[in-house]
Protein backbone atom coordinates (compact mmCIF):
# COMPACT_ATOMS: atom_id res chain seq x y z
CA UNK A 1 0.00 0.00 0.00
CA UNK A 2 2.80 2.34 0.48
CA UNK A 3 3.59 2.86 -3.50
CA UNK A 4 -0.19 4.03 -3.47
CA UNK A 5 0.09 6.18 -0.56
CA UNK A 6 3.23 7.52 -1.78
CA UNK A 7 1.58 8.85 -5.17
CA UNK A 8 -0.98 10.37 -3.43
CA UNK A 9 0.25 12.46 -0.91
CA UNK A 10 2.87 13.66 -3.40
CA UNK A 11 -0.20 14.82 -5.70
CA UNK A 12 -1.43 18.39 -6.11
CA UNK A 13 -4.94 19.22 -5.62
CA UNK A 14 -5.63 21.90 -3.30
CA UNK A 15 -9.70 22.56 -2.51
CA UNK A 16 -11.05 23.67 -5.80
CA UNK A 17 -8.49 22.08 -8.12
CA UNK A 18 -8.43 18.61 -7.15
CA UNK A 19 -8.34 17.41 -10.89
CA UNK A 20 -4.93 15.99 -11.07
CA UNK A 21 -5.55 13.77 -7.81
CA UNK A 22 -8.68 12.74 -9.01
CA UNK A 23 -7.20 11.21 -12.47
CA UNK A 24 -4.70 9.68 -10.58
CA UNK A 25 -7.50 7.76 -8.01
CA UNK A 26 -9.15 7.15 -11.58
CA UNK A 27 -6.36 5.39 -12.35
CA UNK A 28 -5.84 3.47 -9.66
CA UNK A 29 -9.27 2.01 -9.39
CA UNK A 30 -9.95 1.78 -12.82
CA UNK A 31 -11.90 -1.76 -13.64
CA UNK A 32 -12.79 -2.42 -9.79
CA UNK A 33 -16.07 -0.54 -9.75
CA UNK A 34 -19.40 -1.07 -11.52
CA UNK A 35 -19.29 2.16 -12.62
CA UNK A 36 -17.96 5.02 -12.40
CA UNK A 37 -19.06 9.43 -12.49
CA UNK A 38 -17.67 12.53 -11.71
CA UNK A 39 -20.60 14.88 -10.83
CA UNK A 40 -20.90 18.54 -11.94
CA UNK A 41 -18.21 19.56 -8.20
CA UNK A 42 -15.80 17.36 -9.27
CA UNK A 43 -16.92 14.18 -6.95
CA UNK A 44 -15.65 10.95 -8.33
CA UNK A 45 -18.24 8.18 -7.27
CA UNK A 46 -16.99 4.62 -7.85
CA UNK A 47 -20.10 2.40 -7.43
CA UNK A 48 -20.20 -1.10 -6.08
CA UNK A 49 -23.93 -2.74 -7.18
CA UNK A 50 -26.13 -4.10 -4.64
CA UNK A 51 -25.66 -8.17 -4.80
CA UNK A 52 -28.27 -9.07 -2.15
CA UNK A 53 -31.89 -7.56 -1.55
CA UNK A 54 -31.46 -7.10 2.12
CA UNK A 55 -28.19 -4.90 1.58
CA UNK A 56 -28.13 -1.25 2.26
CA UNK A 57 -26.81 1.72 0.02
CA UNK A 58 -24.05 3.19 1.76
CA UNK A 59 -22.05 6.42 0.70
CA UNK A 60 -18.35 6.23 1.59
CA UNK A 61 -15.96 9.41 1.41
CA UNK A 62 -12.65 10.74 1.63
CA UNK A 63 -11.50 14.09 0.42
CA UNK A 64 -9.16 14.83 -2.52
CA UNK A 65 -8.39 18.19 -1.72
CA UNK A 66 -5.68 19.56 0.56
CA UNK A 67 -5.16 22.70 2.51
CA UNK A 68 -3.50 25.27 0.59
CA UNK A 69 -3.20 28.65 -1.09
CA UNK A 70 -4.40 31.24 -4.04
CA UNK A 71 -2.39 34.21 -5.69
CA UNK A 72 -3.98 37.18 -4.42
CA UNK A 73 -1.55 39.64 -6.31
CA UNK A 74 1.83 40.03 -6.91
CA UNK A 75 4.26 42.91 -6.01
CA UNK A 76 6.65 44.79 -8.16
CA UNK A 77 9.63 42.86 -7.31
CA UNK A 78 7.72 39.52 -8.20
CA UNK A 79 7.00 38.01 -4.39
CA UNK A 80 3.53 36.79 -4.69
CA UNK A 81 0.78 37.30 -1.52
CA UNK A 82 -2.13 34.64 -0.87
CA UNK A 83 -5.46 33.82 0.40
CA UNK A 84 -5.68 30.02 2.22
CA UNK A 85 -7.53 27.62 1.39
CA UNK A 86 -8.45 25.67 4.80
CA UNK A 87 -7.03 25.94 8.33
CA UNK A 88 -3.16 27.06 6.82
CA UNK A 89 -1.69 27.50 10.30
CA UNK A 90 0.92 30.28 9.19
CA UNK A 91 3.76 29.36 12.15
CA UNK A 92 3.63 25.92 10.33
CA UNK A 93 4.26 28.05 6.81
CA UNK A 94 7.69 29.94 7.04
CA UNK A 95 10.22 28.52 4.95
CA UNK A 96 7.98 26.17 3.66
CA UNK A 97 7.84 25.18 0.03
CA UNK A 98 4.63 25.42 -2.11
CA UNK A 99 4.27 23.60 -5.51
CA UNK A 100 1.78 25.03 -8.51
CA UNK A 101 -0.24 22.90 -10.59
CA UNK A 102 2.40 23.03 -13.37
CA UNK A 103 4.57 21.25 -11.04
CA UNK A 104 6.41 24.99 -10.44
CA UNK A 105 8.13 25.32 -6.72
CA UNK A 106 7.60 28.63 -3.94
CA UNK A 107 8.97 29.15 -0.84
CA UNK A 108 6.79 30.85 1.27
CA UNK A 109 9.05 33.91 3.12
CA UNK A 110 7.39 36.55 5.78
CA UNK A 111 7.73 39.96 6.24
CA UNK A 112 10.44 41.25 8.41
CA UNK A 113 9.05 42.50 12.27
CA UNK A 114 11.34 44.68 13.62
CA UNK A 115 9.18 45.70 16.45
CA UNK A 116 8.01 42.22 17.64
CA UNK A 117 10.35 39.60 16.24
CA UNK A 118 8.73 36.78 18.22
CA UNK A 119 5.14 37.32 17.51
CA UNK A 120 3.70 34.69 15.10
CA UNK A 121 3.20 35.77 12.12
CA UNK A 122 -0.01 36.05 10.50
CA UNK A 123 -1.01 34.97 6.69
CA UNK A 124 -1.17 38.49 5.78
CA UNK A 125 2.49 38.49 6.53
CA UNK A 126 3.58 35.87 4.12
CA UNK A 127 4.74 35.62 0.60
CA UNK A 128 5.61 33.18 -1.72
CA UNK A 129 8.89 34.01 -3.80
CA UNK A 130 8.99 31.62 -7.02
CA UNK A 131 12.87 33.05 -7.72
CA UNK A 132 11.49 35.70 -9.86
CA UNK A 133 13.32 39.56 -9.79
CA UNK A 134 10.09 41.17 -11.03
CA UNK A 135 6.25 41.69 -11.65
CA UNK A 136 7.13 41.02 -15.46
CA UNK A 137 9.21 38.08 -14.33
CA UNK A 138 6.86 36.56 -12.50
CA UNK A 139 5.33 33.60 -14.30
CA UNK A 140 2.37 33.35 -11.27
CA UNK A 141 -1.09 34.77 -12.21
CA UNK A 142 -3.87 36.07 -9.73
CA UNK A 143 -5.93 33.08 -9.11
CA UNK A 144 -2.88 30.18 -9.49
CA UNK A 145 -3.58 27.76 -6.21
CA UNK A 146 -0.23 25.77 -4.92
CA UNK A 147 -0.21 23.29 -2.15
CA UNK A 148 2.77 22.53 0.31
CA UNK A 149 5.57 20.47 -0.91
CA UNK A 150 7.19 17.32 0.69
CA UNK A 151 8.03 14.13 -0.10
CA UNK A 152 6.76 11.16 1.56
CA UNK A 153 9.59 9.56 4.52
CA UNK A 154 9.30 6.95 6.41
CA UNK A 155 10.08 7.24 10.30
CA UNK A 156 9.81 3.19 11.62
CA UNK A 157 5.84 2.78 11.19
CA UNK A 158 5.24 6.35 11.13
CA UNK A 159 4.66 7.46 7.57
CA UNK A 160 5.50 11.49 7.28
CA UNK A 161 3.94 13.64 4.63
CA UNK A 162 1.66 16.70 3.49
CA UNK A 163 -1.74 16.35 2.95
CA UNK A 164 -2.12 12.85 4.91
CA UNK A 165 -5.22 14.51 5.68
CA UNK A 166 -7.06 13.34 3.78
CA UNK A 167 -5.04 11.43 0.90
CA UNK A 168 -4.41 8.63 3.68
CA UNK A 169 -8.31 8.53 3.72
CA UNK A 170 -7.98 7.97 -0.28
CA UNK A 171 -5.64 5.37 -0.14
CA UNK A 172 -7.98 3.37 2.41
CA UNK A 173 -11.10 3.52 0.18
CA UNK A 174 -8.68 2.71 -2.62
CA UNK A 175 -7.26 -0.30 -0.81
CA UNK A 176 -10.75 -1.06 0.32
CA UNK A 177 -12.13 -1.08 -3.07
CA UNK A 178 -9.21 -3.46 -3.93
CA UNK A 179 -9.73 -6.07 -1.23
CA UNK A 180 -13.83 -6.45 -1.51
CA UNK A 181 -14.34 -9.64 -3.13
CA UNK A 182 -18.00 -9.50 -1.59
CA UNK A 183 -20.58 -7.59 -0.36
CA UNK A 184 -24.40 -7.48 0.00
CA UNK A 185 -24.65 -3.84 0.09
CA UNK A 186 -24.44 -1.52 -2.78
CA UNK A 187 -21.84 0.45 -1.54
CA UNK A 188 -20.45 4.31 -3.16
CA UNK A 189 -16.97 5.23 -2.65
CA UNK A 190 -17.13 9.09 -2.86
CA UNK A 191 -13.81 10.60 -3.30
CA UNK A 192 -14.63 14.20 -2.66
CA UNK A 193 -13.67 17.75 -3.47
CA UNK A 194 -13.16 20.68 -0.87
CA UNK A 195 -13.89 19.56 2.04
CA UNK A 196 -11.50 21.92 3.81
CA UNK A 197 -13.24 24.75 2.55
CA UNK A 198 -16.30 23.46 4.16
CA UNK A 199 -17.32 20.12 3.52
CA UNK A 200 -18.75 21.25 0.17
CA UNK A 201 -18.20 18.07 -1.98
CA UNK A 202 -20.00 15.79 0.41
CA UNK A 203 -22.66 17.78 0.56
CA UNK A 204 -23.94 17.42 -2.95
CA UNK A 205 -22.84 14.14 -3.43
CA UNK A 206 -24.83 12.93 -0.26
CA UNK A 207 -27.50 14.51 -1.53
CA UNK A 208 -27.38 12.95 -4.94
CA UNK A 209 -26.86 9.23 -3.71
CA UNK A 210 -29.76 9.47 -1.33
CA UNK A 211 -27.77 6.48 0.74
CA UNK A 212 -29.40 4.71 3.73
CA UNK A 213 -26.07 5.77 5.78
CA UNK A 214 -22.57 7.63 4.77
CA UNK A 215 -19.21 6.91 7.02
CA UNK A 216 -16.45 9.27 6.12
CA UNK A 217 -12.71 8.23 6.65
CA UNK A 218 -10.28 11.11 7.78
CA UNK A 219 -7.68 12.05 10.07
CA UNK A 220 -8.14 12.93 13.93
CA UNK A 221 -5.96 14.70 16.09
CA UNK A 222 -4.32 12.65 18.83
CA UNK A 223 -3.48 13.42 22.15
CA UNK A 224 0.33 11.71 22.25
CA UNK A 225 2.62 14.34 22.02
CA UNK A 226 4.31 16.44 24.70
CA UNK A 227 1.83 19.05 27.08
CA UNK A 228 -1.00 18.41 23.54
CA UNK A 229 -4.33 18.47 23.92
CA UNK A 230 -6.27 16.54 26.35
CA UNK A 231 -7.46 13.69 24.14
CA UNK A 232 -7.83 9.75 24.18
CA UNK A 233 -6.63 9.05 20.65
CA UNK A 234 -2.83 7.65 20.15
CA UNK A 235 -0.86 6.91 17.34
CA UNK A 236 -0.39 3.37 16.97
CA UNK A 237 -3.40 1.81 18.80
CA UNK A 238 -5.31 1.33 15.92
CA UNK A 239 -8.53 2.96 13.69
CA UNK A 240 -10.49 5.79 15.88
CA UNK A 241 -14.23 5.52 15.65
CA UNK A 242 -15.84 9.14 16.08
CA UNK A 243 -18.57 9.67 18.76
CA UNK A 244 -18.42 13.27 18.30
CA UNK A 245 -16.72 16.54 16.82
CA UNK A 246 -17.66 19.86 16.32
CA UNK A 247 -19.74 19.53 14.40
CA UNK A 248 -21.51 16.50 14.68
CA UNK A 249 -22.42 13.65 16.85
CA UNK A 250 -21.96 10.18 15.24
CA UNK A 251 -25.00 7.85 14.59
CA UNK A 252 -24.79 6.03 17.99
CA UNK A 253 -25.94 2.91 16.11
CA UNK A 254 -23.06 3.12 13.21
CA UNK A 255 -20.72 3.63 16.14
CA UNK A 256 -21.73 1.31 18.18
CA UNK A 257 -21.47 -1.09 14.89
CA UNK A 258 -18.28 -0.26 14.30
CA UNK A 259 -16.50 -1.23 17.40
CA UNK A 260 -18.53 -4.25 17.50
CA UNK A 261 -17.30 -5.13 13.81
CA UNK A 262 -13.89 -4.08 15.13
CA UNK A 263 -14.23 -6.76 17.94
CA UNK A 264 -15.47 -9.25 16.23
CA UNK A 265 -12.29 -9.27 14.06
CA UNK A 266 -9.54 -8.79 16.66
CA UNK A 267 -9.01 -5.23 15.50
CA UNK A 268 -7.38 -2.74 17.76
CA UNK A 269 -9.75 0.77 18.10
CA UNK A 270 -10.19 3.42 20.29
CA UNK A 271 -12.82 5.83 20.51
CA UNK A 272 -12.60 9.74 19.23
CA UNK A 273 -14.04 13.01 20.76
CA UNK A 274 -12.40 15.75 18.64
CA UNK A 275 -12.74 19.05 20.12
CA UNK A 276 -11.91 21.00 17.18
CA UNK A 277 -12.48 20.00 13.92
CA UNK A 278 -15.15 18.04 11.46
CA UNK A 279 -15.38 15.52 8.33
CA UNK A 280 -17.34 15.13 5.57
CA UNK A 281 -20.03 13.30 7.83
CA UNK A 282 -21.30 16.44 8.93
CA UNK A 283 -22.36 17.28 5.63
CA UNK A 284 -23.39 13.62 5.08
CA UNK A 285 -25.85 13.74 8.03
CA UNK A 286 -27.76 16.41 7.56
CA UNK A 287 -27.98 16.26 3.69
CA UNK A 288 -31.65 15.90 2.28
CA UNK A 289 -34.23 14.75 4.91
CA UNK A 290 -30.82 12.91 7.38
CA UNK A 291 -28.80 9.98 6.89
CA UNK A 292 -27.18 8.28 9.65
CA UNK A 293 -23.60 8.75 9.50
CA UNK A 294 -20.48 8.20 10.85
CA UNK A 295 -16.57 8.17 10.55
CA UNK A 296 -13.48 6.15 10.40
CA UNK A 297 -10.87 7.98 11.72
CA UNK A 298 -7.08 7.52 11.27
CA UNK A 299 -4.89 8.94 13.86
CA UNK A 300 -2.62 11.75 13.22
CA UNK A 301 0.30 14.38 14.26
CA UNK A 302 0.51 17.45 12.83
CA UNK A 303 -2.30 17.96 10.99
CA UNK A 304 -2.13 20.64 8.71
CA UNK A 305 1.52 21.28 8.85
CA UNK A 306 3.88 19.77 5.93
CA UNK A 307 4.79 17.00 8.10
CA UNK A 308 1.78 15.03 9.28
CA UNK A 309 2.15 11.66 10.64
CA UNK A 310 0.26 8.73 10.67
CA UNK A 311 1.27 5.06 11.95
CA UNK A 312 0.92 2.69 8.87
CA UNK A 313 -0.46 -0.14 11.27
CA UNK A 314 -3.27 2.00 12.14
CA UNK A 315 -3.59 2.32 8.33
CA UNK A 316 -3.85 -1.00 7.42
CA UNK A 317 -6.44 -2.12 10.26
CA UNK A 318 -8.59 0.82 8.77
CA UNK A 319 -8.78 -1.25 5.13
CA UNK A 320 -9.88 -4.49 7.79
CA UNK A 321 -12.09 -2.75 9.64
CA UNK A 322 -14.26 -1.29 6.74
CA UNK A 323 -14.32 -4.56 4.90
CA UNK A 324 -15.32 -6.06 8.20
CA UNK A 325 -18.37 -3.51 7.84
CA UNK A 326 -18.58 -4.41 4.47
CA UNK A 327 -18.87 -7.60 3.98
CA UNK A 328 -21.77 -8.43 6.02
CA UNK A 329 -25.14 -7.72 6.82
CA UNK A 330 -26.03 -4.51 8.60
CA UNK A 331 -29.66 -4.41 10.32
CA UNK A 332 -30.53 -0.98 11.44
ZN1 LIG B 1 -9.48 16.07 6.31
Amino acid sequence: MKPLIKKLVEAYGPSGSEAQVRELVREEIRGLPDYTTVDPLGNLIAVVKKKAKSGKKLMLTAHLDEIGFIVSHIDDRGFARVHPFGGVNPLACVGGRVRFADGRLGVIGVDSRRDEPNKPPTLSELFIDVGAASREDCPLKVGDSAGYWRPLEELGDRLVAKSLDDRIGVAVLIETLRALKRTPHEVAFVFSVQEEVGLRGAGVAAFGLEADLGLAVDVTRTGDTPNGVKMEVSLGLGPAIKVRDSRMIADPRIKDLLVQRAGEAGLPSQLEILEAGSTDAAAIQIARGGIPAGCVSIPARYIHTPSEMVDYRDVQASVKLLLELLQKPIDF
